[in-house]
């Protein structure tokens, strides 16, 4: 049996990958010191992932009071993590054309 199959996992949500991508979003329009092709901003994304704690709800409900200081630790997370892959992307960006900007 796949868990898949029996049981509708989508409706498990990724809060971190979410805040990621709402963080990003932010990023991209505000800022100018970094690539916006597909390849950096996914490599950003997943870099980011990679080094903030992850956590997985199940539903949509409101914000108790030890939730909402856990999602709030996983912000500065990302604000940290997220800078960090900026800087490792332009160090090794994926293609050749960025250097040279
Ligand atoms: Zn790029």
């Amino acid at each position: 049996m796949r868990l898949e199959d029996s049981y509708d996992l989508s409706k498990i949500r990724n809060i971190t990958a979410e805040k990621v991508y709402r963080k990003m979003e932010k990023l991209i329009e505000e800022r100018d010191d970094f690539c916006k092709c597909e390849n950096c901003v996914l490599d950003i994304v997943a870099y980011t992932l990679n080094h903030v704690t992850p956590y997985y709800a199940t539903s949509l409900i409101g914000s108790l009071d030890p939730k909402r200081r856990k999602e709030r630790r996983i912000e500065v997370e990302i604000d940290i993590a997220i800078e960090e892959g900026i800087k490792r992307v332009k160090n090794h960006p994926h293609h050749e054309e960025y250097g040279k900007k």
